[in-house]
């Protein structure tokens, strides 16, 4: 394959983008080379800018769950934007997304949108400490909750009870707030909520990881946190940004029959448009301005483009019996496929996967939270993803990043993936 063309926009990107890009990971940087430019997009498949076809395993970080400019979603994006594509005043179509979000998510009975994950995660943690009127919050070690400053906060060395911020411009104020655990431990969460009684707010949490990899929760994780929160008057945060709407219809919530106190959305309910929500029973929902004193807003909160594409695809999501069964299906395929062509080349490898979220760990050992899943060989990710890609099979450039199934891959798609894995395996 030839990435002229990308190379060439690359060098003029680092001219006017730092780093060229808009998000760091797509810069490649993890797994070195340059990033592959693209141009459009169908179904299963990406095409870059220099006439490349790829089979996506990415689907935009998980919201293209249909497939790539879906036409019931691309004319419901043509038919609004004719009307205007933006008000500042309340619309219609947001109640209808919402009433049908609402029926969809158990345990909800409010929403309110916004315009990305990060949004949508910063806002939950001011309403719960609102709510709440503490301070303190949990966040895994290796859960990703968007970049704003409570979040960015990593374990200094092993594991802190106090957050060191990661990232210059988080004040180590803020960080004194966010309190890290780790995945699926829940003596360590009871540790933390003995050692600062009263103080919790919240607990935030990726109900099914998929930042550090995909990891499951273990089972009783979840309910235990619920228990946790619930015996300390602390509330229960799922960032199902992810997970919403892919995983089952009602999320993780209903996968596992665990209620969270605010769960939080993005992507999916865009149907691949710039948006956020976060959304929780009344009690909670209603100390948000203009009902209560909690403060959160946004000039292009519930635009009328991006709700038009997130309740075409709502719609289908929820009129369709057997989606989930059926990317359930597919990603399982897979993961069989795989655990085959890797088992037979003597590749020391994980497969983690939940639903239509699925990882491949190059080490042997079960991974459960980020220590293990930083044992990962690098080296032989960084190899597998470049002879993939030469293969025309584009999978997230990190060790640390979960493939998103979309309905729209076909059986043939998955068999050219396996065969490929398998003639890669052979040079790993
Ligand atoms: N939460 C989770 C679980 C995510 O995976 C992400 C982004 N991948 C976010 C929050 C942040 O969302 P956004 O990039 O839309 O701000």
């Amino acid at each position: 394959m030839l990435y002229q063309r990308s190379s060439q926009l690359f060098i003029e990107a680092n001219e006017v983008i730092p780093g060229g890009v808009n998000s760091p990971v797509r810069a490649f940087k993890g797994v070195g080379g340059f990033p592959i430019f693209i141009k459009e997009a169908k179904g299963a498949y990406l095409y870059d800018e220099d006439g490349n076809k790829y089979i996506d395993y990415i689907n935009s970080w998980g919201p293209m769950i249909l497939g790539h400019a879906h036409e019931p979603v691309i004319n419901a994006i043509i038919e609004k934007a004719k009307k205007g594509t933006s008000f500042g005043t309340p619309t219609e179509l947001e109640t209808k997304i919402a009433e049908l979000a609402v029926s969809m998510v158990p345990n909800i009975d409010k929403i309110r949108f916004v315009n990305s994950g990060t949004e949508a995660c910063m806002s939950a943690i001011r309403l719960a400490r609102g709510y709440t009127k503490r301070d303190k919050i949990i966040k895994f070690s290796g859960c990703y909750h968007g970049h704003s400053d409570s979040f960015l906060i990593a374990a200094g060395s092993g594991l802190s009870t106090f957050g060191v911020p990661n990232s210059p411009g988080v004040t180590e104020g803020t960080a004194k707030d966010t309190l890290l655990a780790k995945y699926n431990d829940l003596e360590n969460v009871k540790a933390l909520f003995e050692a600062n009684k009263n103080e919790i707010a919240a607990i935030i949490v990726e109900p099914v990881a998929g930042n550090m990899g995909c990891i499951p929760p273990k089972s009783g994780f979840l309910s235990g946190l619920k228990q946790l929160c619930s015996e300390n008057g602390a509330v229960l945060v799922f960032d199902e940004v992810m997970t919403g709407f892919r995983l089952a219809k009602g999320g993780v919530q209903e996968l596992f029959d665990v209620d969270a106190d605010i769960v939080c959305f993005g992507k999916v309910i865009g149907g691949g448009l710039p948006v956020g929500a976060f959304a929780a029973r009344n009690e909670i929902m209603n100390m948000l301005s203009p009902l209560g004193p909690v403060y959160q807003a946004g000039t292009l909160s519930g635009n009328p483009l991006a709700m038009a594409a997130g309740y075409q695809m709502l719609l289908e999501l929820n009129s369709d019996q057997e989606i989930f069964k059926r990317l359930e299906e597919k990603t399982a395929y897979l993961e069989k496929g795989i655990d085959k062509v890797l088992s037979e080349n003597n590749i020391a490898f994980t497969i983690n996967r939940v639903g239509s979220m699925i990882s491949v760990h190059f080490d042997k050992n079960e991974v459960y939270d980020f220590e293990t899943a930083k044992n990962g060989d690098n080296d032989t990710f960084k190899k597998f993803f470049h002879e993939l890609l030469k293969r025309g099979i584009y999978i997230a450039p990190s060790a640390y990043e979960t493939w998103f199934i979309t309905d729209a891959l076909t059986y043939e798609d998955l068999d050219y993936t396996i065969k490929c894995i398998n003639e890669v395996a052979k040079i790993l």
